[in-house]
């Protein structure tokens, strides 16, 4: 950074844009202090979810996933998954404890633009003749029999394994008619329209099927966090610590609770072009965190800080390109395409630019968008590892299992964490900074790759309702 700076100093073009930039850095950034904080009200939000139903920005709804995957799983179970960008079908065949996943079959099918916000029907209509040709290619011609885990990445009260009413809808999605309804249900009635017998056997949050699905493995996963097109979290709790439940427990009896971290607030050091973003959305006022840290939004943030600097600063020269206006033109993945640039003249980020918002620029230009992504990419990936931490310490605090003293796996996964080198770093520096070098060697993040397909499967298993 201060090399870079330098350069522009010592250029001998002028460049309004430079004060801006440092600007936006003040307001993004993220010392110690701002990080601790933000975990410790992560902790506070927890617990006070935990206590009583709104109690917190956290929702911490119960997953009714009290028994986690041991490997003895049998049996050819399907695995729906509607998440952010993709839906996808999944057929796993479970061998048990020597064969464990004996094949995996799967197709994937981008979500039209219009379903975004069509209306249930038709949603769950696309979602049952999607899950009918697949099953139909695997010879499953009657469509009959199967067990479903459908993993539904959107924030549902559970009234059971199998049920669970659709709070609201993130991320884009403005289906109508599915908020206050058992998805489930929704589901059922789409596969009966098509004449398909299966039967969902366990409703899930991406997260809780990457933490199955990741447990299958490994023992010591606790935590599965979810950063994609979305973000949010779940970890595995100890049932006499949720006051909520209202019963009495024994300290071994767990259950996994999913945060939706995505609607946390306190703390964030926000910037104006987060609050015009948040403003403008679909959801304004809502799903904060998730707005500052997740795949969806960190190209907009770009996108209107550079829009600020064309108009403001001149930072594409005298006229500004029209196309830097249009909201979502800038995504997540160009940045960081833009980013993974190691050519002299950031030819790369030049053609980024010019491809996706016809954008002309010149090298001093292409530094500081690049500064501007780092920015926008660094914070978001620091306030994820303070969140995680935040987990993190509520269960080393309060449910006395000393998971820092040993190892403890937090799966990863989604396209942002995937895909984006520079967030995945900046993640693991700001838990190491917030844990110290001793504690943060036991905390293994890892990814989970795929995870989240296999954990429905098996939960499906687990929950089977032919026995
Ligand atoms: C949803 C969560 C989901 C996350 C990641 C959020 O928008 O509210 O339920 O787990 O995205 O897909
Ligand atoms: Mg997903």
């Amino acid at each position: 950074v201060s090399r870079f700076k330098m350069s522009i100093r010592s250029s001998s073009v002028s460049v309004a844009a430079a004060p801006m930039l440092t600007k936006l850095q003040q307001d993004c950034a993220t010392p110690l202090p701002v990080l601790r904080n933000v975990a410790a009200s992560m902790s506070d939000d927890i617990r006070a979810g935990l206590a009583v139903d709104g109690g917190s920005d956290l929702k911490m709804i119960l997953s009714y996933v009290d028994s986690l995957p041991t490997g003895d799983e049998k049996g050819l179970f399907y695995a729906l998954d509607l998440g952010g960008t993709n839906f996808r079908v999944l057929r796993v065949e479970l061998g048990g404890k020597d064969k464990r996943v004996i094949a995996i079959e799967s197709d994937q099918v981008s979500i039209p633009q219009e379903l975004m916000s069509a209306t249930s029907e038709e949603l769950f209509d696309f979602i049952a003749s999607a899950l009918a040709n697949f099953a139909h290619k695997g010879g499953n011609f009657s469509g009959n029999k199967g067990e479903i885990g459908f993993t539904f990445s959107f924030p549902v009260k559970q009234t059971s394994i199998d049920s669970g009413i659709l709070i609201k809808w993130t991320k884009g999605f403005a289906v109508s008619g599915t908020a206050g309804k058992d998805v489930v249900a929704c589901l059922n009635e789409a596969m009966d329209r098509k004449g398909i017998d299966m039967r969902v056997s366990a409703l899930v949050n991406d997260t809780v099927a990457t933490l199955a699905g990741a447990r299958y493995w490994d023992d010591d996963v606790m935590v599965a966090v979810i950063l994609g097109t979305g973000t949010n979290a779940c970890y595995v709790e100890r049932m006499d610590c949720i006051p909520k439940l209202q019963g009495e427990f024994s300290p071994s009896r767990r259950t996994i609770v999913n945060l939706e971290w995505g609607a946390f607030s306190k703390g964030l050091p926000l910037t104006v072009f987060d609050r015009d973003m948040d403003a403008a959305s679909i959801n304004p006022g809502e799903q904060i965190f998730e707005k500052t840290i997740s795949g969806m939004y960190l190209g907009e943030i770009a996108r209107r800080a550079l829009l600020h600097m064309a108009e403001e600063g001149s930072l594409f020269g005298k006229s500004v390109p029209e196309k830097l206006s249009m909201p979502f033109v800038l995504g997540t993945p160009d940045l960081s395409t833009m980013q993974q640039d190691s050519t002299e003249d950031l030819h790369t980020v030049g053609s980024v630019l010019y491809n996706v918002a016809g954008v002309e620029s010149n090298l001093i230009s292409r530094k500081i968008v690049l500064e501007v992504c780092d920015t926008i990419v660094k914070r978001a990936a620091r306030l994820a590892g303070a969140g995680i931490v935040g987990i993190l310490q509520k269960i080393e605090e309060d449910t006395k299992d000393a998971i820092f003293g040993k190892r403890t796996v937090v799966a990863m996964d989604g396209g942002l964490y995937e895909r984006y080198p520079q967030y995945r770093r900046y993640l693991k520096e700001a838990v190491a900074e917030l844990l110290g070098p001793e504690t943060s060697q036991n905390i293994v993040i890892e990814h989970s790759k795929d995870g989240s397909g296999i954990g429905a499967a098996l939960l499906a298993a687990t929950n089977s309702k032919y026995g």
